[in-house]
């Protein structure tokens, strides 16, 4: 099994790719192998940013492995909500075995993150930092593996659900306010299925079609994707 891994599968593997490299173009040179492994080389004579130095320690930090499930999909795979970036927490990889017996394996942090890879291109495009929200859900996914680490607990770390995000002390909120900015504000806007926009918290709250803007207001995705 590899370590000291960024692991990009999916889909959009390449475009999230391309995302990562513009977001740390001329600091970091990345590499990517047939099996999504990620390399990162600093570039001579840079200084580098505080996202890519962390994605650098991401990709070569031997204690944690960062699968990054990279698609169009327009839900989480777990049904959690729509998919922009999603936290989907971290675990040891053999949370049975007590890491400080002698002799015992090292355990290593396994973080899940997923993002719909065309919708936080277009976010960052539109906010005129490219690649940068790509940056921001990888090196979140990397933190909040440290934060488990730090906290010497090696047990399923929770995901990014309501509660999470209301709890400025989660491992979720720590790892996302911790991070590089995702670059650009998100607003949600319900429709219904007379094209009117619709509340969450109202009665008439049936909504067919949802749609992300950023900016003034710029739309950058819409679920159910467009045809
Ligand atoms: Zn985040």
């Amino acid at each position: 099994m590899g370590v000291d891994d960024v692991i990009l599968t999916g889909n959009k593997a390449k475009e999230a790719f391309q995302q990562l490299q513009s977001s740390v173009n001329g600091q970091l040179s990345l590499s990517m192998d047939d099996k999504g492994k990620v390399t990162a080389t600093q570039v001579e004579g840079s200084t580098l940013s505080k996202g890519a130095s962390e994605l650098l320690a991401a990709t070569s930090d031997s204690s944690v492995t960062v699968n990054v499930s990279a698609t169009d999909n327009d839900i989480t795979s777990g049904g959690e909500g729509p998919l922009l970036g999603f936290f989907g927490g971290n675990k040891s990889d053999n949370p049975s075995i007590e890491s400080s017996l002698p002799g015992a394996p090292d355990q290593k942090i396994v973080a899940n993150q997923e993002v719909n890879a065309d919708a936080l291109g277009k976010l960052s495009n539109i906010n005129g930092n490219p690649g940068q929200a790509m940056l921001h859900e990888v090196t979140e996914a990397y933190r909040g593996a440290v934060i488990t680490q730090a906290d010497g607990n090696s047990g399923v770390r929770s995901t990014a659900n309501n509660d999470d995000g209301g709890n400025p002390t989660s491992v979720y909120r720590r790892a996302h306010d911790g991070a590089v900015s995702q670059g650009g504000n998100i607003s949600e806007h319900f429709y219904n299925a007379q094209g009117q926009e619709v509340y969450r918290g109202s009665s008439n709250f049936q909504p067919v079609q949802l749609i992300y803007t950023t900016g003034n207001n710029t739309p950058f995705h819409t679920v159910p994707k467009q045809r």
